[in-house]
């Protein structure tokens, strides 16, 4: 079988990967087809920190070997997958978008990528991320912003940019993100794709450079919701070296997709509904709605009455472990060094430090130092702590009446590039809907629920509750085929 590259690019995961399994179509071959892509769309999209071609070939030819030898490989076979530049690879630089890990090089794999090369995937490169994932835009990359593949004037939404802007663009099929208060969602609404936060504990953190450490959670970005759910199966399951990795036996994320919802009970939290929501947006979620109705759900209005509070406690929470987690780049463990800091050990700690990490990191450690700070300690951190469980509370009691959430995804359309970068405060506003899933540790979705008049992509997100992944992606996969699939940005101009 030879197939041109473009017919390559537009098999599904699950076509592909049995195709390379079965030896009529080569890894090289699939990996040689989106490394055309690449070529063509890199120079405008920027999706990349690290693309190297050879690295990519090498791991394929590889896998090609294998299987000319009769060798068995896992279901993912020849699949390249986009990596967030946040996520260790062994012997390939890891930067976290920052300076301050320009040079540094992991002795090890993380977890989610032993697994992903276990199952006969290869690394697709490294993406561009928000300095150690602190942002909304992909702006906050130490390197350059990346650019919406739908608009090239506009941010892809962050913090995981760079991977959704590669599956947008048709770079890469599948792309592994972080989300720590919506950055797998957000930019996968921005972008026209599947993006899923898998419950807090179902894949392990071990190798993932720590932002918050109490919300990380490392999942999928995808064209649909199955192959979403066909990378979850091989990133998800127990961990040892991860101690808040949860103790589950291992389940497919697919047998449930195509199952009917007939009496499935679905809220729609009041609260988002109301202000600063964008009218296109609104009317997108209601319509999905109406699509649940007639798919035989139920729906309810449910109240998540501290959900107000919930930038607040994001924006105290997450700072403080960041302050915590980013104390280790002084200089000495890792990547950069500022030389000419002076004579002692403290001025070049001071040194790195200042010239190592961006704007919005350096605000985040402030932030977060202070909220821990002996004399505020109990008054922002102990108080947000408090507030986190009422928030989680919430979601307790709503989902005693309902199985499932829908809301927007983001308050609004992906934005201009500089649009929000000289005012945090309203960057921050663009995770008031998907923080809660945070916060709380629970899993969520991004669907692609149409688009604006002009043509831009509109998400909407699900939210099911803990380790309902299957359900999740079941109403995902039922939404979906009535909302329709594929027809992303890689369609078109390819
Ligand atoms: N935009 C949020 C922040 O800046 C969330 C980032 C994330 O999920 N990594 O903290």
């Amino acid at each position: 079988m030879t197939l041109s590259k473009q017919r390559i690019r537009q098999l599904s995961v699950e076509d592909s990967c049995r195709a390379v399994r079965e030896g009529s179509l080569a890894a090289r071959e699939v990996a040689e087809a989106y490394l055309e892509s690449a070529r063509q769309r890199e120079p405008e999209v920027h999706a990349f920190l690290r693309l190297e071609p050879q690295e990519v070939l090498q791991q394929a030819e590889l896998l090609d070997e294998r299987i000319r030898k009769g060798e068995a490989v896992g279901p993912l076979a020849g699949l390249p997958v986009a990596v967030k530049d946040v996520i260790v690879t062994r012997g390939t630089p890891t930067t976290c978008g920052s300076r301050i890990l320009e040079n540094y090089r992991p002795p090890y794999d993380a977890t989610v990528i032993e697994r992903l090369r276990e199952a006969g995937a290869l690394v697709f490169g490294k993406t561009n991320c928000d300095e150690f994932a602190m942002g909304s835009s992909t702006e906050n990359s130490a390197y350059f912003p990346t650019r919406n593949p739908w608009d090239n004037r506009l941010v892809p939404g962050g913090s995981s940019g760079g991977s959704a802007a590669c599956v947008a663009a048709g770079q890469a099929p599948v792309a592994l993100g972080t989300d720590t208060g919506g950055s797998i969602r957000q930019p996968a609404a921005f972008c026209g794709l599947v993006g899923l936060k898998p419950t807090y504990g179902r894949v392990s953190r071990y190798g993932l450079v720590a932002f918050a450490s109490s919300l990380d959670q490392i999942g999928p970005l995808a064209r649909n919701v199955r192959e979403a759910a066909l990378l979850l199966n091989t990133i998800a399951g127990h961990d040892h070296r991860d101690s808040t990795s949860a103790p589950l036996e291992p389940e497919d994320f697919t047998a449930r997709l195509g199952r009917d919802l007939k009496g499935l009970r679905v809220g729609v939290p009041q609260e988002w509904m109301g202000e600063g929501l964008q009218p296109e947006i609104r009317h997108r979620v209601e319509f999905a709605m109406r699509q649940l109705e007639d798919l035989g759900c139920r729906l309810d209005p449910v109240h998540l009455p501290h959900n107000r509070y919930a930038i607040a406690t994001y924006y105290i929470i997450a700072p403080a472990e960041a302050s915590s987690n980013l104390a280790r780049y002084d200089g000495v463990r890792y990547g950069f060094r500022a030389t000419g800091g002076g004579e002692s050990l403290e001025a070049m700690y001071r040194a790195t430090r200042s010239s190592g990490f961006g704007r919005e990191v350096k605000r985040r450690i402030m932030l977060g130092t202070y909220v821990l700070s002996a004399g505020y300690y109990d008054a922002y951190f102990v108080k947000a702590a408090r507030v986190r469980r009422l928030i989680r509370q919430d979601l307790d009691q709503a989902f005693e009446k309902v199985q499932l959430l829908l809301g927007p995804t983001t308050p609004s359309p992906p934005f201009a590039l500089g649009e929000k970068l000289a005012d945090p405060l309203q960057m921050y506003l663009s995770d008031v809907f998907t923080v809660t899933a945070n916060l709380a540790g629970i899993p969520g979705i991004n669907l692609p629920a149409g688009s604006t008049s002009e043509g831009l992509p509109v998400g909407i997100q699900l939210l099911a509750p803990h380790f309902q992944e299957s359900r999740l992606l079941q109403a995902a996969y039922a939404l979906e085929q009535v909302l329709g699939v594929g027809r992303g940005a890689w369609d078109s101009g390819q």
